[in-house]
């Protein structure tokens, strides 16, 4: 059985290298669903996934929502639009479903391709879905962060070709932890939508008391916020994002799912509904996190390990100082992490788990 796991994923691997698609570096594979107390299972601190969710409310939803699983699911498709619309101060026009955030960016960038041309990115940043983004023909830009690891919202403007189409900014950035300032961010968007689309990725922002770009998507056609239920709501595996655009804007991405709104299944959108209802257990996520965050920082900066103020349930930190082989002792430890993203600095990331994850993650590594 575990021969034959192995065979299927080597042959998985090969087909990807032969047809020439870059392996996802940032996800580890193959991945067990859960980390158990036991230690059985790995660690996982590799994905920013939540390790408390999804919510009970959720799970109660999902739970009585699987008997609807034989039906196409019109009625609580309209009932999450218009949850998603109500909490986002929008009307349900400037809002469009996917299978997580991650469907929504493909679509974005499946009806920017039409036009051809480039788009901006920071580098590092969540970049998983840039190369099906080169795959339809669009020339990436990257952009450098500026020395505190933050995104270089200047440069981005700068870096603006005449066939520039898109930029996207991550805020908070996936891996660096940092935030933009509201206010410059909000005059980055006012300056560059003048001539690209931008798209904010606020996968992250519930984690912090920053406000919402949502509001000004909903005036400025050329700008889309994407939210996710993977990360403060913990549903990562149930696959359902979101995006909030001008109701043309949603009209025009749309055009890309041949069923708009219509790539969840009835399950996940029951327990996006239930979600958005259960302000408690958001609240303890991020008392949570802070304090593990914290403890963690604090941890590995005795450990002679810097790390960057982070806005986020994860952490980038630099092991230029550190002796040990971190990703041995990881490993040997089984604990998944990530990668390195900056060779200069060996900057790397890792997730914020529970208290109890995050103490095995630094006994492992002291
Ligand atoms: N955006 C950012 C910044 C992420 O870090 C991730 C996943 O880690 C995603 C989007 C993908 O989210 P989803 O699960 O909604 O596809």
């Amino acid at each position: 059985m575990q021969t034959n796991r192995r065979n299927l994923i080597k042959q998985i691997s090969l087909a990807i290298v032969g047809i020439g698609i870059a392996p996802i570096k940032d996800f580890a594979f193959p991945m067990n669903l859960s980390s158990d107390e036991s230690g059985n299972n790995p660690i996982r601190l590799s994905s920013n996934e939540n390790p408390y969710g999804p919510s009970p409310l959720a799970l109660s939803a999902m739970a009585s929502s699987i008997k609807m699983s034989n039906r196409y699911s019109w009625n609580i498709t309209k009932d999450l639009i218009s949850a998603i619309a109500k909490k986002n101060n929008a009307t349900v026009e400037n809002v469009l479903i996917g299978a997580g955030s991650t469907e929504l960016i493909n679509v974005i960038i499946e009806y920017l391709a039409f036009q051809k041309g480039s788009f901006i990115v920071a580098n590092p940043s969540y970049t998983n879905w840039t190369n099906t983004a080169s795959n339809l023909g669009l020339k990436k830009i990257s952009v450098p962060l500026t020395i505190d690891k933050r995104i270089d919202l200047k440069a981005m403007l700068s870096a603006i070709e005449p066939d520039t189409k898109m930029i996207y900014v991550c805020n908070p950035n996936n891996p660096t932890g940092t935030i933009c300032e509201h206010e410059a961010l909000v005059s980055f968007i006012k300056e560059a939508t003048k001539k690209v689309t931008v798209l904010v990725d606020e996968a992250y922002l519930d984690f912090t008391k920053e406000t919402s770009l949502c509001n000004l998507a909903i005036e400025n056609k050329n700008l889309i916020v994407l939210k996710t239920f993977s990360k403060i709501y913990g549903m990562a595996g149930a696959r359902i994002g979101y995006g909030i655009a001008q109701s043309d804007t949603i009209n025009q991405i749309s055009l890309m799912q041949s069923w708009a709104n219509g790539g969840v299944s009835v399950v996940s959108r029951a327990g996006a509904i239930a979600s958005l209802k259960d302000d408690d257990f958001v609240r303890q996520c991020y008392a949570k996190n802070e304090a593990v965050r914290k403890y963690t920082i604090e941890q590995l900066e005795l450990l002679n390990i810097s790390c960057i103020l982070s806005n986020t349930n994860f952490i980038y930190l630099s092991l230029s100082k550190y002796k040990k082989d971190f990703f041995e002792l990881l490993k040997a430890n089984n604990i998944q992490g990530t990668n390195i993203y900056e060779e200069d600095g060996k900057w790397t990331r890792i997730t914020v788990g529970t208290m109890q994850e995050m103490q095995k993650f630094i006994s492992a590594i002291e």
